[in-house]
């Protein structure tokens, strides 16, 4: 194959580009990362980022879909157009769960082990966070230059990790802390069946992670439009995920977070409806919802007036400015309250007391929640809204910042949530950080429960998907829906 790319002469014994490319007798090996196998490739070439982009012809933005997790095809499918290989890479096969993967478990910036980079091996694995040490020299895996400290760059095809190959983004020299060397190299090569078979657990779990986790994508994709801290939105899936699909033999799961669920027969059937060219539906309008939104709003207050020890009932709240009042004096949960109601209604002016309410469409409207819920769904997800902007209070109120901005969102900013409705049945789960006096009973699910709704989540989602497939393909709708 003739490609017109001029080799970087950084010192004499670079390699010129000839016609032949360099290094092709070392083969990507079994779990070998793209980093690796690209940053090898790179080596042996002497390629800095531009003419490695040049060889590969792959269109860099320099955006997240840059991000190995997003996107790996093009490069697997170009290296192996120039080398002969046929190679597949872990991250391209792990696509269709990438932003679970990505949102939760997936180190967004390169995680390394110092004695395996320096040999030139990276694996896949290790950007896994569950993996604390390499499994095969103990050592930790790191987030940083082991010459200068400065901590890793994104982990996607960039000018920071391709500058130069295996070299730091910041002080240029190994990001090991000591350079490529192939007589390592060639000595971990010849220990690859060691290799696999310690990383065979690994990849088995990365690999079921496709099947059972799938489901979890709306969550995942909804994190892009989130107003909480993207921490908050990665802690919460991490646990929905593990809840699923259990790390290895560890059972844990982190234990200060709440998940409500619920699992309902409706009589009605799932209706599209067909002037909206999506899934976005309008619960807002339905006489139930406001029932149950006020009835939801009572029990909150009740708790409220509990955990404060006594609200003063003449107590009101103005919140037509972009900022919210300086009350020093309102207590965190009773102005999460108000702000719970500005969140729904939109309107200016709440009173503690007042039971009259009224649902605006404006938040919920573009949910992918269903155009009718159960009782049950409304409430899981009015208290989650409530544990989500107490939280947003309790932040805002530690920086000094506290603006109405972040609120006027839709519902899918807000609340960490997965449902389907289907063949009569609406199902579903909230999830957010502990607020342990918050009124949940007959919602929280417990010991086994959270598993049973996953698994029945899990069943909806694999029995609906040829089914959604092919309204996809047909609607020609966004590719990430489920
Ligand atoms: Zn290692
Ligand atoms: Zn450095």
């Amino acid at each position: 194959m003739t490609m017109q790319v001029r080799a970087r002469v950084a010192n004499t014994s670079a390699r010129r580009f000839c016609g032949r490319w360099a290094g092709l007798d070392l083969s990507p090996m079994l779990h070998e990362s793209v980093y690796s196998v690209l940053s090898r490739f790179a080596q042996r070439n002497a390629l800095d980022f531009k003419t490695l982009r040049a060889a590969l012809q792959v269109h860099v933005s320099g955006r997240r879909e840059d991000s190995f997790y997003e996107s790996s095809l093009p490069i697997e499918r170009a290296l192996n157009g120039l080398t002969g290989w046929n190679w597949a890479s872990h991250e391209a096969r792990l696509e269709s769960v990438s932003a679970v993967l990505a949102g939760s478990v997936w180190s967004p910036v390169l995680r390394h082990c110092p004695v395996c980079l320096e040999a030139g091996l990276h694996c896949a694995w290790y950007q896994c966070e569950l993996l604390s040490v390499c499994p095969f020299h103990g050592c930790e895996l790191v987030t940083r230059c082991q010459t200068c400290g400065a901590p890793s760059r994104e982990y996607g095809f960039s000018s920071a990790l391709f500058g130069d190959a295996y070299a730091c983004w910041s002080c240029r020299g190994p990001v090991a802390g000591a350079g490529f060397d192939m007589k390592e190299h060639l000595e971990i090569r010849s220990t690859t069946p060691l290799i696999n078979a310690r990383l065979h657990r690994v990849q088995r779990w990365f690999e079921a992670a496709v099947d059972r986790c799938g489901w979890l994508q709306q969550l995942a994709h909804r994190q892009s439009k989130s107003v909480m801290p993207a921490g908050y939105t990665r802690r919460l899936l991490r646990h929905a995920m593990l809840a699923v699909h259990p790390w290895m033999d560890d059972l844990t799961c982190d234990e200060h977070i709440t998940i409500l669920t619920w699992d309902v027969l409706t009589s009605d059937p799932v209706r599209r409806s067909p002037d909206v060219p999506s899934w976005r539906r309008d619960w807002s309008h339905h006489e139930q919802t406001q029932r149950v939104y006020r009835a939801t709003l009572r029990v909150l207050r009740t708790a409220i007036d509990a955990e404060v020890g006594g609200v003063d009932s003449d107590l009101a709240l103005d919140l037509a400015g972009r900022f919210v009042p300086g009350r020093f004096d309102l207590h965190s949960y009773v102005l999460a309250y108000f702000l719970l109601r500005f969140f729904f209604e939109r309107t200016s002016r709440f009173d503690w007391r007042s039971d009259h309410v009224s649902l605006s469409r404006e938040p919920i409207a573009t949910g992918y929640i269903g155009d009718r819920v159960s009782r049950r769904c409304v409430r899981a997800f009015v208290l989650a809204a409530y544990a989500g902007i107490l939280g947003f209070v309790q932040r805002a109120r530690a920086r000094g910042d506290l603006t109405l901005d972040s609120l006027r969102a839709d519902i899918d900013a807000l609340v960490c949530y997965c449902i389907d409705r289907h063949k009569g049945a609406d199902c579903g789960f909230v999830i957010f950080p502990d607020v342990p006096w918050l009124p949940t009973e007959g919602l929280r699910a417990e010991g086994p429960a959270p598993l049973r709704s996953f698994e029945r989540l899990l069943a909806t989602y694999l029995e609906g998907r040829s089914r959604q497939e092919v309204f996809i393909n047909t609607r020609n709708l966004r590719r990430h829906v489920c």
